[in-house]
């Protein structure tokens, strides 16, 4: 088969192709591009591979990035773009299943193509436009079927974050998992504890972040692999409450993706939830945020206080998963207090602790921390001017109320 239309991507990588070529190596576009391609969806990342060994790739180009070297993926800087240029290989046993005990590379793009997931993610297209399809990957995407290339059981056993791939994919193309595949994901689930969860997480993530995320953790559910995965273990009901908490919606953000996943599963300790996941603690804290926020929502709406207290990004995020439970929604209130605030940092009071020491003669020590915390929040409840002159009179109505 021929692909009608080649997408602009594909063409501006043409050159790169052809300069493989040249140089006596095969190349083609392969994995997740050329099945969006087919599917006339939007392209991300043009990948490559190429019979050409790394050494020899980077002898090809003059301007290269070894950013897999050991992989054998070589970064190619070219016209203003980056290409990932991977040698064919096959991956020997996965010894640990986390990762491939060896890569070897060979010549022939066969074997490249077998080692892959999916069918509709083995395809190789050729620079006239042509596409390899050796395990009628064409057929498989036509009925949207997600099916395991080769024998299902062996390749998850071989990797088993390919299970997890299977519902992200599910997720993200709106596909079925064809019934041998899916039956061998849910025998081999167990060996999804064995996977680090760093790689877990990035394909949950991207599950969750997908349109159709409730057809593929609803597989996940059914199929029991959920759990394997940190601190899922006989959470299905809860998991299912996250259906009816979130209605017809795709989240905008991971963060608040799993702080909706966090309130179904009704967490209480949010940050040792996140640890198990191994998200930054950066990650952790705005997942908490989002929560607080929407805790706060339930009982009555923002103050000027939460708008100070909580970027409006955050409170947008929560404001929008109020809406994908049906709940009343105020984005114009929100917009209006965090836009009626004078400040929206303590770093922004024109009096600080430092200038009534050395200019007023205060002392240092909890009472003048108390005071400007004071002066911080009269500033945001709109009672005082951030004015130099009013923040003084303001102090001394304070000492004043002391004595
Ligand atoms: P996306 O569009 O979301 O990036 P993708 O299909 O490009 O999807 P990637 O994770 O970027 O997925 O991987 C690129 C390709 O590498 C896949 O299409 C697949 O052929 C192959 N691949 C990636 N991970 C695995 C794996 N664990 N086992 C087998 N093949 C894999
Ligand atoms: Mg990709």
């Amino acid at each position: 088969m021929r692909l009608e239309k080649m997408p602009s991507e594909f063409q501006e990588a043409l050159p790169i192709l052809e300069k493989i070529k040249s140089a006596g190596f095969e190349a083609y576009f392969v994995g997740g591009s050329v099945r969006d391609a087919l599917l006339e969806r939007p392209i991300h990342d043009v990948d490559i591979a190429s019979s050409a060994y790394p050494e020899e790739t980077k002898a090809i180009f003059d301007r290269t990035v070894d950013v897999g070297i050991e992989h054998g993926t070589v970064l190619v800087l070219e016209n203003g773009q980056e290409y990932e240029i991977t040698t064919f290989r096959t991956e020997d046993v996965y010894v640990d299943y986390r990762r491939p005990s060896s890569v070897s590379f060979v010549r022939s793009l066969d074997e490249d193509l077998k080692r892959r997931d999916f069918t509709v993610n083995a395809f190789a297209l050729n620079e006239k436009g042509e596409i390899v399809d050796l395990f009628d990957g064409l057929e498989d995407l036509e009925n949207k079927l997600l099916r395991a290339v080769g024998v299902p059981h062996e390749r998850f056993h071989e990797d088993a974050l390919r299970i997890m791939r299977g519902f992200r994919f599910q997720a993200s193309l709106g596909f079925e998992l064809e019934e041998e595949t899916f039956d061998a994901m849910k025998e081999c689930a167990p060996l999804l504890e064995k996977i680090s969860v760093e790689r877990t997480f990035i394909e949950f993530d991207k599950l969750l972040l997908s349109p159709y995320w409730r057809q593929g953790l609803a597989a996940m559910l059914e199929s029991g692999a959920y759990q394997y995965l940190p601190a899922m273990k006989g959470k299905k009901a809860a998991f299912e409450h996250l259906f009816e908490l979130v209605m017809d919606y795709t989240f905008t953000t991971s963060e608040q993706a799993w702080a909706a996943l966090v309130l179904a599963l009704e967490i209480q300790d949010i940050p040792k939830f996140m640890k198990g996941w191994k998200t930054s603690r950066d990650f952790a804290k705005t997942v908490e945020r989002i929560v607080e926020i929407l805790n706060i929502r339930q009982k009555r709406s923002l103050d000027k206080r939460d708008c100070y207290k909580y970027d409006k990004r955050l409170l947008l995020l929560a404001e929008e998963l109020r809406e994908a439970s049906e709940l009343s929604v105020d984005y114009l209130a929100i917009e209006q207090v965090y836009d009626s605030l004078t400040i929206h940092d303590k770093h922004e009071v024109v009096v600080n602790g430092g200038m009534l020491i050395k200019d007023y003669g205060f002392q240092p020590g909890p009472a003048l921390g108390d005071i400007l915390t004071k002066i911080e929040y009269a500033i945001v409840d709109g009672e005082l001017a951030n004015d130099k002159e009013a923040i003084l009179t303001f102090i001394q109505q304070l000492e004043e109320e002391e004595k």
